[in-house]
């Protein structure tokens, strides 16, 4: 639904026009996921050559004020009043706005905002920045903590959920407050950061346990820690000796791509191998900051995967999924998984039925790259992990053959090659006739691995 053209200070007043979300009786008018929701029109734009608001917005701030993260950061926009100067929001949803902010704060980076129509109401920047009544008229759907993250930590702020690998929790600061987040149950506590008592107390468990090879630095946002506050902690992991990789989790590329500045970067460079997992969700986000900042990283030796979150009206549809992944691939990062939208209190609006991922993954498949193709998994409450789902190309299998399901529909058969036995080879080469030939199984005889020697 179309607004009319906003200008700064404007939308206090009473319009006509209403969020498209929200019906007379505060009731959520639920679409069927049909095909109709997977499959939508092309949009006609290149994603990185879409002009941002930014000089309808902040066309006083100068260049090098645009470019310094601190300001972005400084400058979030933390209030329904402030919002309203950027964005038409009609007085009574301002209010509404207001409660819903009291549960659920509200923080966008300026670049952010202005990456936001600010004259479509479904605009799917919007959606993941601006806070919506149905996060309080839907909140009684959903848990907390859907991962049971608390259960699986072993001193405070450190998760030891998978054998080899840690989840390092730093701080609870997020330059951008996602209204999907996973972990929203954390914005009601003031911003907080790790103590050094808490890091030292992670990082010995790390030392003693030798089993761990990966340790995941995660946040909130851990890049909201200064660059050197940073190296303390990264230098310290890469001085364990059994840890072989560090990853870090970080939605600064795409929600203030300036941070990844060079000093950031050199950095990072020193501590190699590191990974880093960021958090596009949209064609829009792929900006040409955005480009800049993950070439950066690569550049300094730091891969860079994606882990998107599928979302009603964001992303649920095949065509914004192939924008979004062969925008990815342009700027040389790898879509990683397409994660279900959890079930979080206060995220109910944006989830979809499973279905939807399955039917996307099936429209990407074999219509584009395979290296654009994330995985899609749902990550199971209770703490269960995450399953990888995609769609059922296995038509029927018996011993001697599957019947299989192509990407365009056809199917085929394929014959599956039996196991070779030991007793099988053997009889083999005694029709042969060699018998200089020796067959040797490794383990039981009926091993399926058999040596051969002459
Ligand atoms: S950046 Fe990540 S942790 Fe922070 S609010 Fe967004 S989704 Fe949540």
């Amino acid at each position: 639904m179309k607004t009319s053209v906003a200008t700064k200070g404007q939308f206090t007043s009473k319009s006509e026009t209403r969020p498209a979300e929200i019906n007379s009786g505060n009731e959520v008018e639920e679409e069927p996921p049909g095909k109709s929701a997977i499959y939508s029109d092309p949009e006609e734009e290149p994603p990185s050559n879409r002009a941002s608001n930014r000089y309808r917005f902040f066309g006083h701030i100068s260049d090098s004020t645009w470019n310094d993260w601190r300001w972005h950061f400084r400058d979030r926009i933390t209030s329904v009043e402030q919002l309203a100067q950027f964005i038409p929001i009609l007085i009574e949803e301002q209010a509404q706005l207001r409660l819903v902010t009291m549960r659920y704060p509200l923080s966008v980076t300026p670049y952010y905002l202005s990456l936001i129509n600010p004259d479509d109401l479904d605009d799917p920047i919007r959606k993941q920045a601006i806070p919506s009544i149905l996060e309080m008229t839907m909140g009684s759907m959903g848990v907390e903590d859907p991962l049971d993250e608390k259960r699986d930590s072993v001193v405070p702020g450190l998760v030891h959920r998978y054998p080899d690998r840690v989840l390092m929790v730093l701080t609870n600061i997020c330059p951008m407050l996602c209204r999907h987040c996973t972990r929203k149950r954390e914005w009601r506590n003031s911003g907080w950061v790790r103590t050094s008592g808490e890091i030292e107390a992670m990082l010995d468990y790390v030392r003693q346990h030798k089993v761990i090879r990966d340790v995941i630095i995660s946040g909130g946002d851990p890049l909201t820690l200064s660059t050197s506050h940073l190296e303390s902690i990264i230098s310290r992991v890469r001085r364990i000796r059994h840890i072989e990789i560090i990853r870090i989790g970080t939605r600064f590329p795409v929600v203030l791509p300036q941070r990844i500045d060079n000093e950031l970067c050199t950095m990072l460079s020193k501590y190699n191998p590191i990974w880093l997992n960021t958090h596009f969700n949209h064609p829009h986000e792929i900006t040409p900051e955005a480009e800049e900042a993950c070439d950066r990283l690569l550049r300094s030796g730091v891969p860079v995967n994606n882990q998107s979150v599928l979302m009603r009206g964001v992303n649920d549809t095949v065509e914004t999924m192939l924008r979004l992944c062969q925008g990815l691939l342009r700027i040389k990062v790898r879509p990683y998984y397409l994660f279900q939208c959890d079930e979080v209190q206060g995220t109910e609006h944006l989830r979809t039925p499973v279905e939807v991922g399955i039917k996307i993954i099936e429209g990407m498949r074999g219509y584009t790259s395979g290296l654009a193709v994330p995985t899609f998994v749902v990550d199971l409450s209770q703490g269960g992990g995450k399953i990888p789902l995609q769609p059922d190309y296995v038509l029927a299998r018996t011993k001697e053959e599957l019947l299989l399901k192509n990407y365009e529909g056809h199917v085929f058969r394929y014959r599956n090659p039996r196991e070779q036995t030991h007793s099988k080879l053997t009889a083999v080469a005694s029709l042969l006739n060699e018998p200089e030939l020796h067959f040797e199984s490794e383990g039981a005889k009926d091993a399926d691995r058999v040596i051969v020697r002459s």
